[in-house]
């Protein structure tokens, strides 16, 4: 929570006019709502303005703990076309090799979106990293597959409070 509270001052200092908060589902959503909360108070104490949209965006390339290399983005071309001229900040749970990030940033590039800064509460250290770095990171973790804190194992684990690395049993037992 400190170190969210931290990115949040970060983040809220380097907007100074309206921004589309958009929150990659669903791992991202824990992180989302922590992080919006901190930025709202920032701005209260500063008595600063910025008027902030949320937005959600639903991706999907994981199955087990492998990447399938298939990235799904949920939003219509509608949708898609409403972010011309905007400020958008993505905020995602992890950055694991990056391609996620990559392709989602490639399709975003062609609709005019006026900026696009990528929150990423962890950022994992693994030698499959594309090299993609996001704008801001909240934690560096070792590469293993973290659970908890709405990040999952095949939709597993969301509720857990904290954040752990989840053993070979368990990705056994609960592998599809
Ligand atoms: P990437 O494309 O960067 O390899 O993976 C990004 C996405 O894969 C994340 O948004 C997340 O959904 C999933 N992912 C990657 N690594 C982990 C992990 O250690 N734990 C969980 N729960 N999801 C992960």
């Amino acid at each position: 929570m400190d170190r969210i509270a931290k990115l949040a001052q970060l983040i809220a200092s380097e907007y100074d006019e309206r921004v589309v908060v958009c929150c990659v589902l669903k791992g991202g959503h824990q992180f989302f709502s922590d992080l919006i909360r901190y930025m709202k108070k920032t701005l209260n104490k500063q008595g600063k303005t910025v008027p902030m949209t949320l937005d959600f965006i639903r991706v999907k390339s994981y199955e087990n703990d492998k990447s399938t290399g298939n990235v799904h983005i949920s939003m219509t071309e509608k949708e898609l076309a409403e972010l011309k001229g905007k400020n958008l900040l993505l905020v995602e749970d992890i950055i694991d090799t990056g391609n996620t990030m990559k392709r989602l940033l490639e399709t975003l590039a062609k609709y005019d979106v006026k900026s696009i800064k990528v929150a990423s509460l962890l950022l994992k250290k693994t030698p499959l990293s594309c090299g993609y770095v996001p704008d801001y990171v909240g934690f560096a973790v070792p590469d293993l597959f973290v659970v908890g804190y709405c990040l999952d194992y095949n939709d597993i684990f969301r509720d857990l409070d904290h954040i752990c690395a989840i053993s070979d049993v368990g990705k056994a037992k609960y592998a599809i």
